[in-house]
């Protein structure tokens, strides 16, 4: 895809999803399907040890919604691919390369349009510069990911002051302070309002548990419950993650959606890093 077409789709997406920013803040209501009310979900983390603090303390402040049941394991899953699992959240960090940004979130939806699988990539070719090699840009980004995972958007698209106190607020300073206020680096109150709203409902089956029941038959209880390996990886590069849906506060493409085989969908959420320009990324 040229950045030429990017106009009229900036055009288009400002119409569809124009939304005010603190009314709401679901990312297009994806969610995992639950029948019990609240979503028992695995999050897989296969991290290196400067990783450990930020994504488990994420885990357990987005834990802290009554509507996730959330349960964090250690994996061996491959940090590179970071291929998704099915009915299972798996965040992972590897040296992606200069590629211009931080961390992505990318989830697969069933045909039903339910979150299949949902993964988080976090970037150490910029995590180990000194920009951002700070416990606070760690704690932003892998809270936000992750967040993205469960259905979540961001409450502010805007990277200038002040910041509202949550990880799914863009920012230049996450640590706050100042003019910027609070840190961004947990969820705030209202994520976890949003979610009881995006979850607020019943369905009649449970995404985040199907792998058992489908790949597996009767599962063995007393061994842990083996990795499906989804089909969908979430790549690198937007020519890896489909057509433009969203821009970002400075313009950027930061929502991607693909069309898979067999009706489902790939989304993935794109943080760039602050200095990342539009002109410096390239689809094809
Ligand atoms: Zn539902
Ligand atoms: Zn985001």
């Amino acid at each position: 895809m040229k950045l030429a077409r990017l106009g009229g789709l900036t055009a288009l997406s400002a119409v569809l999803i124009a939304v005010p920013a603190i009314a709401s803040h679901s990312w297009n209501n994806y969610h995992w399907a639950n029948s019990s009310g609240a979503v028992q979900l695995t999050v897989n983390y296969s991290i290196s040890s400067q990783w450990t603090p930020s994504v488990t303390n994420a885990i357990g402040d987005w834990n802290a919604s009554p509507k996730l049941d959330l349960t964090g394991a250690v994996s061996t899953a491959n940090r590179k691919k970071c291929s998704g699992m099915t009915g299972q959240i798996l965040v992972c960090n590897d040296s992606y390369g200069q590629r211009g940004w931080l961390g992505i979130a990318s989830i697969s939806l069933d045909p039903n349009g339910h979150i299949k699988s949902g993964t988080t990539k976090l970037n150490d070719s910029y995590f180990n510069s000194a920009t951002y090699n700070k416990p606070e840009w760690r704690a932003l980004v892998a809270c936000q990911e992750i967040g993205h995972d469960f259905g979540l958007g961001h409450q502010d698209e805007g990277f200038g002051a002040p910041n509202l106190g949550t990880c799914m607020d863009y920012t230049s300073s996450p640590s706050g302070g100042g003019a910027y206020g609070p840190a961004n680096t947990s969820p705030d109150q209202h994520d976890f309002d949003q979610l009881a709203l995006i979850y607020g409902h019943l369905d009649t089956y449970d995404s985040a548990a199907a792998f058992a029941a489908t790949n597996f038959g009767i599962r063995d209880l007393r061994k842990p419950a083996p990795a499906a390996v989804d089909p969908v990886d979430p790549g690198d590069s937007p020519a890896e993650w489909g057509a433009v849906v969203h821009e970002d506060g400075k313009g950027r493409p930061d929502v991607y959606m693909a069309v898979l085989p067999g009706g489902g969908r790939k989304i993935t959420h794109v943080f760039w890093a602050l200095e990342t320009k539009r002109s410096d990324i390239h689809h094809d």
